[in-house]
């Protein structure tokens, strides 16, 4: 049974108590059994049955449940570095996509890549999260839009959740755009979600959620409520990618369907913040997207103070967030959304596994909980989030096992 102790500060991060209440606990210990907590507390107060053999030094430094990353474009093919150009040239996603350009063209280049190459790829990027302290992903499909190709990608993602120790959550998104080849039948291709995608893909228990991009360019709000409301009658709750680029009343429409979390929400209306702090819908900011996109962030100030949970994830994905880098969209979130450091952490923690379904198994340190934390470089979570580094994390515990000590077997 290993044992934590001389930690400096604990930050439990309960659900209870609010967007800053971390449940911060100083001179801490923690002790686990196989993959579960088993105890934590003050490190005086430490029961004497409990002090065990195997003693791991904090070393004064802070401890944080696993990160979990709750917004994700895992697996994809190539990237849109001469897009990023042209944006900064001054053109806009909404041009580029027009043009062709966008997620229509990671489609194609997704499409071309073997189901090897895919998984390859993808846990390249999984081993640096650990290494960044996250645990937990969200994983989206959506650059396949047909039935074999939406399949493949769900398919990597079961094979890597499979084949190495972080925690995969797969979410179908074949409502990312309009498949090429109905780009002159959108009722066409709504149809083909419906009928033939979803029910495949909850059949196979290959996604969690159902999520929809509801965005100009993309789908509106009748198709994205038919689509989801389709996922719900097939066992996946909703997702949604909402008030992006534009107020298209994705707030309003997460909280009408009871969705788990809404996402994006840099335009989202006064009435859609209402609706989903009535609705208890969880809104997941990504700054990274807001920033490469140079929009006016997402006021997560408005949505805490509506008592609005606010997570925080990556968007990591080739175009508008080619960036997997959690601790960097937390200090994003500080400086761009005036978040404090410890709303942030609580938005990485316990509402990220509340926007995953997941808050009765990670997100928190708590007896019974998975053994998911990481140690900090750091006395407390101001100053982890004052100083910029490139990675803070001392020690990514996953299931009670330190990464990289896992055996990995090939995926
Ligand atoms: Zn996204």
């Amino acid at each position: 049974m290993p044992l934590l102790t001389n930690i400096g500060c604990l930050a439990a991060c309960r659900m209870e108590g609010g967007q800053s209440e971390i449940h911060a606990l100083p001179a801490a210990a923690l002790v686990w059994e196989g993959d579960r907590i088993v105890w934590l507390g003050r490190e005086a107060q430490l029961p004497a049955a409990l002090a065990t053999m195997e003693r791991w030094d904090g070393e004064g430094r802070l401890v944080v449940p696993g990160l979990i990353d709750c917004h994700t474009h895992l697996a994809f093919g190539g990237w849109r570095a001469d897009e990023h150009e042209a944006r900064l040239r001054g053109q806009s996603y909404l041009e580029i996509a027009r043009a062709g350009g966008g997620i229509a063209r990671t489609v194609r280049q997704t499409r071309s890549q073997s189901e090897a190459e895919l998984v390859e790829r993808a846990s390249l990027f999984l081993q640096r999260c650990a290494r960044l302290g996250v645990t937990t992903m969200e994983c989206k499909s959506g650059y396949g839009l047909c039935l074999d190709q939406e399949l493949k990608l769900l398919r990597v993602y079961q094979s890597l959740d499979r084949a190495q120790p972080l925690q995969l959550v797969p979410t179908f998104l074949g409502a990312h755009v309009v498949a090429p080849e109905f780009a002159q039948d959108r009722a066409g291709y709504v149809s083909l979600l419906c009928q033939e995608l979803i029910p495949e893909v909850a059949r196979r228990g290959l996604a969690r959620f159902c999520d929809v991009f509801l965005e100009e360019g993309a789908f509106d709000l009748e198709e994205a409520r038919s689509i989801l409301q389709t996922g719900q009658e097939h066992g996946l709750p909703a997702k949604l990618h909402a008030d992006q680029l534009s107020d298209g009343g994705g707030a309003r429409l997460a909280s009408e369907l009871g969705a788990i979390s809404a996402d994006h929400l840099e335009h989202a209306s006064e009435q859609g913040m209402t609706a989903m702090a009535e609705a208890g819908v969880v809104a997941v900011s990504l700054p990274l997207a807001t920033l490469y996109l140079g929009q006016t962030p997402m006021p997560a100030r408005r949505w805490i103070e509506r008592g609005v949970p606010v997570a925080v994830a990556t968007d990591f994905n080739p175009g508008s967030a080619p960036s997997c880098h959690l601790q960097l969209a937390m200090l994003l979130a500080c400086l761009m959304q005036r978040m404090t450091p410890a709303e942030v952490l609580k938005g990485v923690t316990a509402y990220a596994a509340r926007a995953l379904g997941l808050e009765g198994e990670v997100g928190s340190l708590e007896p019974g909980k998975r053994a998911d934390f990481v140690i900090i470089d750091a006395p407390d979570v101001n100053h982890w989030l004052l100083h910029f580094r490139e990675n803070r994390v001392l020690k990514t515990v996953v299931g009670g096992v330190e990464y990289p000590l896992f055996h990995v077997s090939p995926p």
